[in-house]
């Protein structure tokens, strides 16, 4: 075993985070915290691990389930593509394998879902396969540890520090290992500026005796994110809501309100609403503003509520939902701030 992978072992041995994944062999249970894990904070995922694997404790359970109450289940976990990939894998499974899930990365990369990371960490983890993990956090403790300042996001600069990480990976406690350098990179080498002095591997890292630490990953390309204005309506009628079940490949089954591009006057609104909701008799209030942040977009909300008479017809698209089916539909964190009103309207009303 190389002295990097020796002392992050000994590191992890003392300091590893009692999670509800660990210590066990079962790729589907690795498969599904690793899914849940990707741009999502540990103790975030730990409830809905848990509530997840009690509802589907098997792939045959999960294969078996509808895409909506699979999307329920996820509601707030965010990327929500991930919660049907990995359906669509589970099934892929069960069909294609017997409900076997491989052992080997490339075969679990031809699954729906698992890329390169995930099918190292299922591989490395519930099968003991020497083979790295490579996920943001690795590119930056690796990028720190040797010293690499060429583009992260380059193709070569990839390239290498798979080629490092690989090499780094021990014949023994491959897993522990990945998931050693996982920990590292969320708890001490941390985006911004790491904790270095708490560091097992601060006797081998280049860019903390060089001081640059802070500015690595080099990522010249990263883009802010992008500000987009919403006009959020709650149409309310007789006790019912409107809103529609997302078609778009973003939050593609979630349930949304009307949204209009842009932030409305109450004269634009009443020109914009759909005609069926007969404009000239709704009734217009501005309630609050909130915004939802993404990877690479903010949606700015203004929400407003808009009262129709409760004869009105659906307008194309949409569904009226009762407070039951409003329970009961998935919707994404960035609706959360409307629900909250509408919850505070129907307890004026
Ligand atoms: Fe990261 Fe600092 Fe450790 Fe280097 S010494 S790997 S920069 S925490």
């Amino acid at each position: 075993m190389n002295e990097i992978s020796g002392a992050l072992l000994a590191w992890y041995d003392r300091h590893a985070r009692a999670l509800p994944w660990r210590g066990i062999s079962d790729p589907y249970r690795t498969w599904v915290s690793e899914i849940m894990l990707q741009q999502t904070r540990v103790d975030t995922v730990i409830p809905y691990y848990e509530r997840f694997l009690s509802r589907f404790p098997t792939p045959a359970d999960l294969a078996a389930a509808g895409e909506e109450e699979v999307l329920k289940l996820w509601q707030g976990l965010g990327y929500y593509s991930r919660a049907r990939n990995l359906l669509l894998g589970v099934r892929q499974v069960m069909e294609e394998k017997g409900g076997v899930i491989p052992s080997d990365p490339k075969e679990l990369e031809k699954i729906t879902g698992i890329g390169a990371y995930t099918a190292g960490a299922i591989a490395s983890i519930a099968y003991g396969v020497r083979v790295p993990a490579v996920d943001g956090n690795v590119i930056r403790v690796l990028s720190r540890l040797y010293g690499i300042r060429s583009d992260a996001s380059a193709p070569d600069t990839r390239r290498r520090i798979l080629s490092l990480a690989d090499d780094l990976v021990p014949a023994e406690r491959p897993g522990d290992h990945n998931q050693a350098v996982m920990d590292l990179g969320a708890t001490v080498c941390v985006p911004g500026t790491p904790d270095c002095r708490a560091c097992p591997l601060a006797s081998f890292c280049n860019a903390r005796s060089l001081g640059d630490a802070a500015d690595l990953p080099f990522l010249p390309g990263a883009k802010p994110p992008k500000q987009q204005p919403f006009t959020v309506l709650l149409v309310l009628s007789g006790g019912r809501v409107l809103a529609r079940k997302r078609t778009e490949n973003m939050l593609n089954g979630l349930w949304c309100f009307p949204m209009l591009p842009g932030f409305l006057s109450e004269t634009e609104l009443k020109e914009k609403i759909p005609d069926e909701l007969h404009p000239e008799s709704v009734i217009l209030k501005k309630e609050r503003e909130a915004r939802h942040v993404f990877t690479h977009r903010v949606w700015q909300m203004q929400i407003w509520t808009c009262r129709v008479p409760s004869d009105v017809p659906t307008p194309r698209g949409y569904q009226f939902l009762d407070p039951g089916q409003i329970r009961d539909v998935p919707w994404p964190a960035a609706m959360y701030a409307a629900l909250d009103c509408l919850q505070a309207c129907s307890m004026k009303a």
